[in-house]
Order: structure tokens, then sequence, then C-alpha cells
């Protein structure tokens, strides 16, 4: 039997992974089937999340898509708010944001996201996997399935289930493309004639064969090798960040199990080293080992450990969500400085951006001089500008809009070829053109005066614009 300080000293299995042999070859993770509340909990979350993820490109809010990231067009739709280029400011801040709440939220609980929500986790665990036990069985059946020779059985269950991945890969693949493009035109793309859509078609095929690739084959590799947040899991944790952590101080030392024996009196840990715990594994660690890289807080080994300790009469939670300092130390979790300090970066970026949306104008005008042009005197004493305006209505509904001058009132706007001042702004409708702005002699300073246009709903000012205005330079 060996002691507690003999597992933390050997450091060892940080050499390895799970997914390669000794040789360096891929070796096929089989787990077994978790089952356990976790495992209940997150087969409950994931058929939510599962059902927002499908029905999501045909959900509308004031008629626009729930969520749409059409990067080709550089046109976002997140819940129903459109963002333009002009608004890349927000998307800049809603990113930034974004990438700080995950940092805080990992100091805070580790992986929890990846256990629970990551697209790559519920479709590998909660789709995949599942069709895989379906039609291959436990892992037992699963490893003699593998090998086996390449006899009818296994060439039929391999065809079926291969067949039955490729048909949902192409599912989740065309569900994507419409978060990209959006369902209107996903279903014109299919409706159309295929030779008017060849880039649509085969950026589908490829979605297609990446999600199958993935979830076929490459699997736990998404999360160990290529995902960039599981590879910051290093920096990003510290000790007092809640992680799936084994008790190892009430664990070890280990020993196998005998019937009657009292561990206690032995001076025996609690783990029997029945080896579930790492049966159960995705990603193919022993988490009694520690925290490691590959651990994505799936939660299978708590699951698996607690049914073990149900079976042997002994409290659950060997395995358990705490931090490090906890086990080794009894401590509490405790709200540290770094802690403290993101949660301030992280109030004042969403206080930021709330404002931002809050403020965001109905109509955009964008006004500008003409290039080349200073000022025209009249013989009548009035002295125009020229201008170039710009409007865009960013509401999901028709809006109309209406040039005024706010400063000098004694100003005058003339659009040409345009008897009126309003604009009936359709949804998502850019107008622009000349504008010509006329102001008495005697209201002007000479030279660069300030002056200020409003566009109006009614006696709602949508937005508002300073422009420079040129008179003649008095002498
Ligand atoms: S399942 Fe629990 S008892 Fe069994 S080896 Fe893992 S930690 Fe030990
Ligand atoms: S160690 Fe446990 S929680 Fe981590 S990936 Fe393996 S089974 Fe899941």
């Amino acid at each position: 039997m060996s002691s507690s300080e003999d597992y933390l000293s050997d450091e060892s299995f940080r050499d390895r992974v799970g997914f390669i042999t000794e040789d360096g070859k891929r070796k096929f993770i089989y787990p077994k089937k978790p089952s356990g509340k976790f495992y209940k909990y997150r087969t409950w979350l994931s058929y939510v999340l599962l059902t927002i993820l499908f029905t999501g490109p045909f959900l509308r809010i004031n008629g626009q898509p729930f969520l749409m990231l059409n990067i080709l067009e550089r046109k976002f739709v997140i819940l129903g708010q459109v963002f333009w280029p002009q608004d890349f400011h927000l998307v800049a801040l809603t990113f930034v944001t974004g990438v700080v709440f995950i940092i805080l939220f990992t100091v805070a609980y580790g992986r929890l996201f990846c256990g629970w929500v990551c697209p790559q986790t519920i479709f590998m665990e909660m789709l995949f996997r599942k069709i895989e036990y379906w039609i291959d069985g436990d892992r037992g059946q699963q490893l003699r399935l593998a090998s086996m020779p390449w006899n009818a059985e296994k060439i039929r269950k391999r065809l079926l289930k291969n067949g039955i991945f490729y048909l949902i890969s192409f599912i989740i693949g065309n569900v994507f493309l419409m978060y990209i493009i959006g369902s209107e035109a996903w279903i014109k793309l299919v409706t159309d004639d295929p030779s008017k859509h060849i880039g649509g078609l085969t950026a589908m095929i490829i979605f297609s064969g990446v999600f199958f690739f993935v979830f076929a084959w490459f699997r736990e590799q998404a999360c160990i090798v290529v995902c960039p947040y599981g590879r910051l899991q290093g920096v990003l944790l510290d000790r007092n960040s809640i992680v799936i952590a084994y008790d190892r101080l009430r664990g070890e030392p280990r020993a196998k199990f005998r019937k009657n024996e009292d561990r206690s009196s032995a001076g025996k840990g609690d783990c029997i080293d029945c080896g579930q715990c790492v049966d159960v594994c995705p990603t193919g660690i022993d988490i009694r080992n520690g925290t490691q890289l590959e651990c994505v807080n799936c939660t299978a080994c708590i699951d698996a450990c607690d049914a073990v300790m149900d079976k042997i009469n002994k409290p659950r939670g060997l395995i358990k969500y705490a931090s490090e300092n906890q086990i080794a130390n009894g401590e509490k979790w405790r709200f540290t400085g770094r802690l403290a300090f993101y949660t301030v970066v992280l109030t004042l970026l969403l206080g930021l951006m709330g404002f931002l949306i809050f403020n965001r104008v109905k109509v955009e005008a964008t006004i500008l001089r003409t290039p080349g042009q200073l000022y025209q005197a009249y013989e009548d004493g009035t002295i125009s500008n020229v201008y170039n305006y710009q409007l865009i209505n960013k509401t999901s509904m028709p809006i109309k809009a209406e040039l005024r001058m706010i400063e000098p009132t004694e100003a005058r706007i003339m659009l040409p070829g345009k008897e009126d001042l309003t604009f009936e702004l359709t949804v998502q409708d850019i107008k622009k053109g000349a504008m010509f702005v006329y102001i008495p002699k005697e209201k002007l300073s000479s030279g660069k005066n300030t002056i200020k246009i409003g566009v109006f709903n009614g006696d709602e000012l949508l937005d508002e614009v300073k422009l420079s205005f040129y008179a003649p330079i008095k002498k």
C-alpha cells in the first residue's frame, strides 16, 4: 500500500495523454455508459439546449432572427437586434465582455461550461455517444466489437452507426449554416436551382464533413488539442477555482475492497481502487491524479464513484465539485483578489454596454461636407454649404424620419429633387444623397461656424449631428 504523498509526488501521468498509446498511436477511448444524478441533470439540460439550438434559426424577434452571424455580409443579429458595420464598437465591446466573462467565470467555477453547456460536449456525449451505446453496446461490448474481425455483424453495425452519424452531422452542419446566412437564405439554397448556389452547397458539404469527422473520429481531441479555452485552463485556474476533484485525504491510501473489513482501523482510505472513475471518463484520464488539462468536467466520474460509495456504505462525494484548497486544507471557498478585479472589470463593461445599447439610435444620421465645396454666396445675402447625408433605419420596423435644423433656427435645408425633408425608411433601409443648407449672412460669424441638424420622428429626436458651416471671412 502506498501513502497519499506517493501518489501526489508521482507526476508521470502528465507526460502522456489518454488518447495516445505508448508508441504514439491513437488510442480510441471506449468510456463506460454514465448514469447517476449529474448525468440525469445534464441530459435534461442538453435537451433544452439542443431544442434552442435547432429551433433558433427559425425564431424571430420583431421580425428579425434570434441569432445570425453573417460574417460574409458583415451583418450580425443578436436577440433580434441588428448590428451594422457602423456598430462595430458594440460588437467589439460585446466580444471583449464575453472574453472577460469567460475568464472570470473560469477563475471561479472552473470548466463548468465545458461539462454542462459546451456544444462539443453536448453533441458528443448526449447525441453521438448515446447512439453509439444503442448500436454498439456499453464499454465491454464496444471493446469486443473493435477487436473483432470484419464479419457481417461488425460491418452492419459500423455502416448503421456511421450512416446515422453522417445524417446528424448533415443536420448540424445545416443548422450552423442557417446561423450564418439566415433560415430564409438557407431555404432558398435548398429549394432553388443548385447551379445558382454552388458556394452555399459546397459550404453545406464541408460543414457536414467536418462535424462527421469531429464526432465520429476526432472526438475528445477537439477539447484537448484544438479548443483554445481548454488550453487556457492552466493559466485561468487557481487553487480556489471550483473543479471536479478527488478528495485524496479521504480516499488515500487506496486499497481493494474486502467484505466486512473496517477500513479506517486497517489504515485504508475510502478509495477501493475499482477503476470505475477511469472507465467512465470520456477523455481517458484518472481524476485521482489531480486536476488535469484533459478533464472537461463532465461529472461522469462523480456519478460513477457515488454509485461505488453507495455500494460500500460510505458517504458520497469522494469525487466532487471542490477547489484544490478545499480538498487540501478543508478551507471554504474564498473571494480572491483576482476574482474581485475581474468582477469590477466585468461590471464596468456590462454597464458601458448597457448604456451604449440603451442609447443606440433608432435612425443613424451621417452628414459630411461634400469634398471640394466651401460655400456659395447669393445676392439676397444668403450663404449655402453643401453636404452628403446618409440615414440608416436600425430598427426592425418602418420609421418616418425628418431632417430639421436645430441651430441656427433661421437656417433652411434643401434636398435637390425632393420637395420635403421627410423619408419613409423601411426596415434596415438606407437613404443617401446631397443636401444644401442656407443661412442668412447676418446669423453667421466670419469663417467657420457650427450648426446642428436633427433627425426627428414627430417630436422625438432620433439623432443629432453637429457640422461645420463656412461663411466668407470678414475683413
Ligand atoms: S470510482 Fe471512486 S472508489 Fe473507485 S477508483 Fe475511482 S475514486 Fe476510487
Ligand atoms: S475526469 Fe471525470 S469529470 Fe473529468 S472528463 Fe473524466 S469523467 Fe469527466
